[in-house]
């Protein structure tokens, strides 16, 4: 590019490489040119995301100089086209297509014909010999305009072409004639004042998506994806070719490789005489990317190479859009294909297997949040249902609860923790809130490349798309079924969006085993990753679970769950025991089930270590409420008196230990107890919620004293060691260490006590506030605020290490299972992590990303 510009660069002048300055779909296919040849990319320029920035930083002016480059840029475009925009004989027309460093699905706008008004619609007619193109390729164009540019009501246009096509009694858009085309743009050019000139419509249109960028569907897709709103767009210019020319014509998606599962089968659809708009809209049933070997042999065959091509070339599976015109296919578009996990974990064994990916680099294809969704619910294998429809299986999963039609109602009913699935004809970019509250999607038309299959896999809701037997009325409220049956808003449906099945029966959902594919990519990450991965379980099934998914061990026991349900009263009567000996004899009553417990946990995890922390909630949490009590009486009295201001900072944890050792002394018994039952037991003791070295030594004191009691050896038998979940706690830890054997940091109490947070008052009032206002951008409790509180966690491992080098340090808590946190704790010399048990194959991909 020559110096002297710097707002705009042409296609061929580009690659892969400048993807923050040219968006996504700029950079690519500027890469597209270069390895597939000019021929193949239509061509034209991009207009930088730094011109969009400087835009906004101007008030929605352009930057000096940027509109002098883009006529420079036009004329080039012109020179190389052979045409010129509004030629009135033989224009050329382009399309303007935004394209952000992400790319945003559906959500920023593009103008397809540009350049065509009512002097040159005659000139393409002629020119081609075919009045219906021109017309419909003009129609398309100020419906568009009108739609993108100038926010006209997309359903007044929809109206206007269903009135004519009822006018003409016929069903397809593709079935109205040149004559009715020409009615409908002269319709459509009554709805707003449409500029004749094309240089005034181009200007109007680069600056359209300069400020979709900053529209509302732009912004809520931001917040959801955690993209920045300061990376600007860029905008792409391209000369037009045309899918709608006739039946040798048509527009489609591509993947290298099934969307959905993965296989090494192209897959996709498109449509026979159409533009590129309306296979994605959904609002046309597509044809499979198979039928196209049939209807246009020659391209399916270049399509197929192609994608060959573009997947080696970039080493991942890509999602393409192409346009055939006239027999000849383009390509307009790649990316890397966004995929539900199945397909991440199918491709990255096969690619592998196919010798185009070592094994470090197919993990890194994988999302390692998305697995999780693997082990989630699907439909009971073993249960036979009543199938009412089928459609798409389009996002994978089993989902089930109340149908509502609108995001709205969706949002509304998750408030009150009801289950839904959000049922459309098609969705669009307004819906997608009602995306993340429903349990699963269902609507009646479009593919697997539809907006609604797009974002659901993208979110990991179930979905099933196309079901085009049922009829959606969304006004009225109602869903009808083939059998003429109804089932209004509130009604029960359940989706199989593996199958594609919808039914009317409760059919269970279970989470799923680890597949064959799953476990080998497992077993790659396992054999790369250094961190340790265990699991937070507090039952025997629980850790069943946990060693099943690959845990190494329990990272975190929480004791105290065992004491609620049935055994609550139990352990109320221990707190509420009046004397010495009535506490003892209640406390005495727990034991066995306690030691129980622990057998049950020790068996299910042969041999690998339990980490048991020691009673940690305020005791009023086994209390009843004072109000169930009798007025005056003395228990009433007792429990009142332990009432707490703030629980969270009061009787807990170590303090408790203190105050009854009693109990401490008991779980601890108990624990050594269940030990000496199962061969190769490997215990951990741990003290929570430590600020003062002097805790950790009178806990120390009362450990050892029970275990020379029960005749088992520190080390040998046992190790000993502290919660690190205190700011006092990370600066003092040499001070903790010298009584401990091992340090797990609990990142959800360092992060309430480091910023002050209440976890439930901020999620539930802040959050949202501080997201929107950009002072966070994510939950501290999903993801450790890295420059202060992991900072804390990064000083404490310091100190305990210098007072003893082989100090062991894991992190339990959330963070233990969120891959950002993961690669910070892998930098700061964790030994491991433990999260639970469905996050643990997703912490061992993260461990091993971290490594890579
Ligand atoms: P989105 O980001 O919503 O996918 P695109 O810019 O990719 O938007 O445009 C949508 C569709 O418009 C493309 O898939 C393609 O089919 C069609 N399209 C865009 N540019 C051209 C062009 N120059 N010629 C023909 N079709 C085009
Ligand atoms: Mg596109
Ligand atoms: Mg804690």
């Amino acid at each position: 590019m020559s110096t002297s510009r710097r707002w705009v660069q042409d296609f061929s002048e580009g690659s892969r490489e400048q993807r923050d300055l040219l968006g996504g779909k700029g950079a690519n296919v500027a890469e597209m040119t270069r390895i597939l040849g000019a021929d193949r990319v239509p061509a034209g320029f991009t207009i930088t995301t730094a011109a969009c920035v400087a835009y906004m930083e101007g008030g929605s002016t352009a930057p000096e100089g940027m509109d002098a480059e883009v006529a420079e840029a036009l004329a080039r475009l012109e020179a190389h086209a052979g045409k010129r925009l509004g030629d009135a004989a033989d224009p050329l027309l382009v399309s303007v297509r935004s394209g952000a460093r992400e790319s945003m699905p559906g959500m920023m706008d593009t103008v397809l014909n540009l350049g065509l008004n009512d002097a040159s619609v005659g000139g393409l007619a002629e020119r081609t010999g075919n009045a219906r193109f021109a017309w419909d390729s003009y129609r398309r164009f100020v419906q568009m305009y009108g739609n993108v540019v100038l926010g006209i009501d997309s359903d007044r246009f929809e109206e206007a072409i269903a009135a004519v096509k009822a006018a003409r009694g016929v069903e397809l858009d593709t079935d109205l004639d040149a004559a009715a085309l020409e009615e409908l743009t002269r319709t459509f050019q009554t709805f707003y004042a449409f500029p004749q000139d094309p240089h005034a419509q181009l200007d109007g249109a680069i600056r359209a998506v300069f400020d979709s960028w900053m529209g509302d569907r732009a912004v809520t897709y931001r917040r959801l994806h955690r993209i920045p709103d300061d990376w600007g767009t860029a905008v792409n210019v391209q000369q037009m070719v045309f899918g709608n020319k006739g039946d040798t014509s048509g527009s489609g998606v591509a993947f290298s490789r099934d969307e959905v599962t993965g296989e090494a089968e192209p897959s996709g659809d498109f449509l026979v005489n159409a533009q590129g708009e309306d296979v994605v809209s959904g609002v046309r049933n597509t044809q499979d990317i198979r039928d196209l070997r049939t209807v246009m042999p020659e391209a399916h065959a270049q399509l197929m190479e192609i994608l060959r091509t573009l997947e080696a070339h970039y080493k991942d599976m890509q999602d393409t859009e192409f346009t055939v015109e006239e027999g000849r296919l383009y390509m307009l578009q790649t990316r890397s294909a966004k995929r539900p996990a199945q397909a991440a974990v199918r491709f990255a064994v096969d690619a592998v297997a196919e010798g185009l990916l070592t094994e470090a680099e197919a993990l890194m294809t994988i999302d390692a949040a998305s697995v999780e969704t693997l082990l989630s619910p699907q439909f009971d294998p073993s249960v036979d249902y009543a199938v009412v429809a089928t459609g798409i299986g389009a996002s994978p999963g089993g989902a089930k609860g109340e149908v509502v039609f609108s995001a709205a109602a969706a949002v509304a009913a998750r408030a009150e923790k009801r289950d839904t699935i959000l049922v459309r004809p098609f969705t669009d970019a307004g819906d997608v809130a009602g995306f993340a509250a429903a349990r699963g999607i269902l609507t009646s038309t479009g593919g697997k490349a539809s907006h609604a299959a797009l974002v659901a896999r993208g979110m990991g809701r179930p979905a099933v798309t196309g079901a085009s037997a049922l009829k959606i009325d969304v006004r009225a409220r109602v869903l009808r079924l083939p059998d003429g049956s109804t089932v209004a808003e509130g009604g029960f449906i359940a989706i199989n969006g593996t199958t594609g099945e919808i039914t009317l029966d409760d059919v269970p959902v279970t989470a799923p085993g680890v597949s064959d594919e799953l476990e080998t990519v497992l077993g790659w990450a396992d054999g790369i990753r250094r961190l340790g991965v265990r699991a937070n379980a507090d039952t025997p099934d629980d850790a069943a679970r946990a060693v099943e998914l690959g845990a190494q061990g329990i990272g975190l026991c929480r004791s105290e769950h065992m004491f609620l349900g049935e055994r609550q009263p139990l352990m109320a009567a221990v707190i509420l025991a009046d004397g010495e000996q009535e506490r003892t004899a209640a406390i005495e009553r727990l034991r066995p089930l306690q030691e129980d417990d622990y057998e049950r946990i020790l068996v299910a995890l042969d041999g690998r270590p339990l980490c048991v922390r020691l009673l940690d909630p305020p005791l009023n949490e086994f209390l009843p409420e004072p109000h169930e009590l009798p007025e005056g009486s003395p228990e009433r009295a007792r429990v009142e008196s332990l009432q707490e201001e703030n629980p969270m900072l009061g009787t807990r944890g170590v303090r408790l230990g203190i105050l009854q050792p009693e109990l401490y002394e008991m779980q601890v018994r108990a624990l050594f107890r269940a030990a000496a039952r199962v061969p190769g037991a490997d215990v951990e003791v741990m003290i929570p919620l430590v600020d003062y070295e002097l805790e950790l030594d009178f806990m120390e004191d009362l450990v050892a004293r029970v275990a020379d009691e029960e005749g088992v050896v520190r080390g040998r038998d046992y190790k000993f060691g502290s919660m690190i979940e205190l700011p006092r706690a990370c600066f003092l830890a040499d001070r903790i260490a010298r009584h401990a054997d091992f340090f797990s940091f609990g990142t959800n109490d360092l992060t309430q006590t480091g910023l002050g947070f209440s976890r439930e008052d901020i999620e539930a009032r802040i959050l949202e506030r501080y997201i929107d206002v950009k002072i966070l951008d994510r939950s501290p409790f999903e993801t450790i605020d890295t420059p202060g509180v992991a900072q804390m966690v990064r000083m404490g491992a310091w100190l305990g290490r210098k007072t003893k080098v082989d100090l062991k340090l894991g992190v339990c808590g959330e963070h233990g299972g969120d891959p950002d946190s993961i690669a910070f704790f892998h930098d700061s010399g964790i030994d491991y992590v433990s999260c639970s048990p469905p996050r643990v194959p997703v912490a061992r991909l993260a461990a091993a990303q971290a490594a890579i």
